[in-house]
This record gives C-alpha cells, structure tokens and sequence, in this order.
C-alpha cells in the first residue's frame, strides 16, 4: 500500500470554552515517523484523537492523503489508533483479538486467517494466539494491541504515548521493535510521547507542544541544536 501523508491546517478545537488546540499546521510526508512531544496536557491525545476521527475541529482543515477528512468518520479514514491502555478484548483470545476489526468488516474468513497470521508474526507472538490478555505481560499486550491496529492495514497508524505502561528495560527494547516495525511497513506513524528521550531516538521528526500550540516542528537534531525558544531548550534537554 502506498504511504500517505497528513495534513493540519490551522486547526482550532475547543471543548466548551476552554481552547485546547490553536492554530495546529502540520505536515507529516509519506512514510515519516512523526513524534508530537509535549508535557501532560498539551494536547497531544486530543490532536491525534482529531486525526483519527475520535474528535471534531472547529476550524481549520485536516487532510490524509490529501484528502479532506473533515466529517469522515473514523473507520472509513484508513487510520488505525493503538490507545494508550491497549483496550483488548478481556474475554477473546489474541487471535480472537486481532480478527476483531476484520470480522466487522466482513472480510473473507480465508483473508482474516492470512491477516492474523501475519500481523502476528510481525509483532512476535505466533505462539501466543490462543492464549487471553490476562495470560501476557505488558509488553505481549502491547504487541498484540499494535498486531490488532496492523491488521486492518490502515494508511496511518497513530500511537498514544504505546510505552507508558511498560517498565523501563522493555520500554526502551520496544523503541527499537517498533521503529523496526515502521520500517518494515513503510506505514506514515505519528506517536504521541511525553518522553524527549523517545521521541528524540526514534521519529524522523518532531513537533513539540505545549498548551495546545506547537512550539516547533524539526528533526532530532534541529530542535536540540537550535530550540526557537526557552521551552524547547528545556522540553528537549539541551539547556536545564
Ligand atoms: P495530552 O495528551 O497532551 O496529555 P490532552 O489532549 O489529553 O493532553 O488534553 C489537553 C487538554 O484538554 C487538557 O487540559 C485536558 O484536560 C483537556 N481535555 C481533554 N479531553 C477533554 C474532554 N473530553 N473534555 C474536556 N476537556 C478535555
Ligand atoms: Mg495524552
């Protein structure tokens, strides 16, 4: 499948009267790991909710693939979220899991299998396809999770802050399992990190928030060798 890139196009979102995003531009190009970093709060969640179709914009112009999405609603933009606390099916088993999303889009029983099979084995746990959530550990949820969102084979994939719950050895292997993941796939990734650490070692590029506007957008490189303002100095750790 070909990438696609994603396009905000000053983009303001409020809930009641409180604004949460402001004036939001950004490109993510074909193919790119994009991070958006910001503290708690910021936004993050709710501008890639908004990307995904969860959240609704007020102004502004929100593109996938060039496309104007604006009104689309989620499981027809080709988007696939993995949200933060995984939210597997307790009571189905990882197969189970992972078909889920197939089944109600009544794809062909033959073509469920296939897809399974393969999202499993990409993410590491053919073994483990009879087993029940409860049976994994965090890191095995979070593949499966991820297996789940792969397999619908979606344009995008959008990442909520997916390390947070794991502790900090596996947390740092899965940087690379999942960087390895992108670059096996080719799929446009944004990931939602609140960790400088991560964004900064894994994602081509970075748009960094803070209370609901983006401060600056750049490569690791760019935003640690030349912040454009205190916050980002200090956000991604060049000066204290
Ligand atoms: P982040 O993911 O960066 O921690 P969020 O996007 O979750 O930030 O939240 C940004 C702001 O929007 C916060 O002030 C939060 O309290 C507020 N917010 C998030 N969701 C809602 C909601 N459904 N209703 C009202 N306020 C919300
Ligand atoms: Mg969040």
């Amino acid at each position: 499948m070909e990438a696609v890139s994603v396009e905000a196009r000053n983009i303001e979102l409020s809930y009641g009267t409180t604004k949460v995003l402001r004036d939001i531009s950004l490109t993510v190009l074909p193919g790119e790991f994009f991070a958006l970093l910001g503290p708690s709060g910021s936004g993050k969640s709710t501008l890639l909710r908004l990307i995904a179709g969860f959240n609704q914009h007020q102004a502004g112009q929100l593109l996938v693939g060039g496309r104007d999405v604006t009104g689309v609603p989620p499981w027809k933009r080709n988007v696939g979220m993995v949200f933060q606390n995984y939210a597997l099916w307790p009571h189905m088993t990882v197969a189970k899991n992972v078909a889920f999303g197939l089944e109600e889009r009544k794809l062909p029983r033959d073509e469920i299998r296939k897809r399974v099979d393969a999202a499993l084995a990409l993410v590491g746990l053919s073994e483990y396809r009879d087993r029940r959530p409860n049976q994994l550990s965090g890191g095995q949820q979070q593949r499966v999770a991820l297996a789940r969102t792969i397999a619908v084979e979606p344009q995008v994939l959008l990442l909520d802050e997916p390390l947070s719950n794991l502790d900090a050895k596996l947390r740092v292997q899965m940087r690379h399992e999942l960087r390895r993941l992108h670059d096996q796939l080719g799929i446009t990734t944004i990931f939602v990190t609140h960790d400088q650490e991560e964004a900064l070692t894994m994602c081509d590029r970075i748009a960094v928030m803070d209370q609901g506007v983006i401060q600056q957008i750049g490569t690791p490189e760019e935003l640690f060798d030349r912040p454009v303002n205190r916050f980002v100095a200090q956000f991604v750790g060049s000066v204290n």
